[in-house]
C-alpha cells in the first residue's frame, strides 16, 4: 500500500509578518527536497482539501471556528497573539492544513495507504481548544485523532518531537483518554503551558537545552515505548517538528537528521506491532530550510520503507 505525501500549493500563501521563520519557503524547501529523490510507487503525492466544519468536533468549538473566520483581514495582517498572524489566505492555508490530516486518517483507516505525511502549513500543536497561538491556528494532529475516534478507533496515541511542547495538543484531550499524548521538548522553553500536567495517558519528556542525539534516543526509548505497550493504540498520529535540529535557530538543542530516522523508525515500528502499519504525520515546525528539507526526506525513507 502506498505512502501519501499530502500537500497544496495554497498553504504557501498564508505569510505572516515580513522575514516570520514560519515562512512560505519552508514547504518549497521540503518540496525540493522530496522531487530530488527516487521513490518509485512508495510515495504518492495527494492534494489536500479544506477541512469540513463536522470535522472540528469536539477539538474546536463552533465559536471558535467562527472567530478565527471572522478575523479575516482581507488586505493586510491581522495579529492573533505576539508572534502569530493571519493575511487573507491563512484561514483557507488552516482549513486545508487541517483538512490534509484528516484525509491522510480516512485514508489509512480504509486501507487506501498504509501511512501519510502531511507537508502542511499553518501546523497545529500549540492551538489549544479555543485558543490560537505560535504560529498555530488548527490544532491538525487532534483533529486527525478526533476523525480517527469518530471512524472506529478505540485507542490513539500522538508523537510530538517537536522542540516545543505540544501544549494545545495536551489540552484539549487532557481528560479523554482514549487519545495518550507522548510529547518530548526542550524544557523550560516556549509555550510554557500544559507542561506539568499529570494523567497517565499524558506523557511528557522535558529536555535540557543542548540534549543530543544520544540522550533524546534514551529519553525516548525509556518514556514512549512502555507507553505504547500500555496504550496499545489502533492509530498512530505524529507531530512531526523539526526544530530540536541542531541546526535550527529557535531550538536549543541537538539533534541530527538520523535522529529523526531513528525516532521515525521507533514510531513506523510500533504503528507494525499494534496497528497494521498506520501512521499518519503532520508537519509542525523546523526553521533552518536546509535541516527542516533533510529531517523531512528522513521522515519519509522511515515512513516509506
Ligand atoms: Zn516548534
Amino acid at each position: 500500500m502506498p505512502v501519501l505525501f499530502i500537500s497544496h500549493g495554497d498553504c504557501e500563501k498564508h505569510v505572516m509578518l515580513d522575514h516570520h521563520p514560519e515562512s512560505p519557503a519552508r514547504l518549497r524547501a521540503i518540496h525540493d527536497a522530496v522531487q530530488a529523490r527516487e521513490w518509485g510507487h512508495s510515495l504518492v503525492a495527494v492534494e489536500a482539501r479544506e477541512i469540513d466544519d463536522r470535522c472540528f468536533g469536539q477539538v474546536h468549538p463552533s465559536e471558535y471556528v467562527a472567530r478565527l473566520a471572522a478575523l479575516d483581514p482581507g488586505e493586510g495582517i491581522v495579529r492573533v497573539d505576539a508572534d502569530t498572524s493571519l493575511n487573507r489566505y491563512s484561514l483557507r492555508a488552516a482549513r486545508l492544513a487541517a483538512g490534509a490530516a484528516i484525509q491522510g486518517v480516512d485514508a489509512v483507516m480504509d486501507d487506501r495507504a498504509e501511512r501519510a505525511f502531511c507537508a502542511v502549513r499553518p501546523p497545529g500543536h500549540h492551538a489549544e481548544s479555543a485558543l490560537p497561538m505560535g504560529f498555530c491556528l488548527f490544532n491538525n494532529i487532534a483533529l486527525a485523532a478526533e476523525r480517527a475516534l469518530a471512524l472506529g478507533a478505540e485507542r490513539v496515541a500522538i508523537f510530538d518531537f517537536d522542540v516545543h511542547h505540544g501544549n494545545g495538543t495536551v489540552e484539549i484531550f487532557l481528560e479523554r483518554p482514549e487519545v495518550m499524548v507522548c510529547s518530548s521538548f526542550q524544557y523550560p522553553f516556549y509555550p510554557g503551558r500544559f507542561d506539568d500536567v499529570s494523567r497517565d495517558h499524558i506523557v511528557l519528556t522535558p529536555l535540557d537545552a543542548g540534549t543530543s542525539g544520544a540522550a533524546f534516543r534514551a529519553a525516548i526509548e525509556r518514556d514512549w515505548l512502555p507507553a505504547i505497550e500500555r496504550h496499545r493504540p489502533d492509530l498512530i498520529l505524529v507531530s512531526a517538528g523539526f526544530d530540536a535540529h541542531r541546526e535550527d535557530p529557535l531550538g536549543g538543542l541537538a539533534l541530527e537528521d538520523e535522529d529523526y530516522l531513528w525516532v521515525s523508525q521507533l514510531l513506523v515500528d510500533a504503528a507494525q506491532r499494534h496497528c497494521s502499519g498506520k501512521l499518519v504525520s503532520a508537519l509542525e515546525g523546523g526553521y533552518h530550510l536546509d535541516a527542516l528539507a533533510r529531517s523531512t526526506v528522513a521522515h519519509l525513507d522511515a515512513l516509506s520503507a
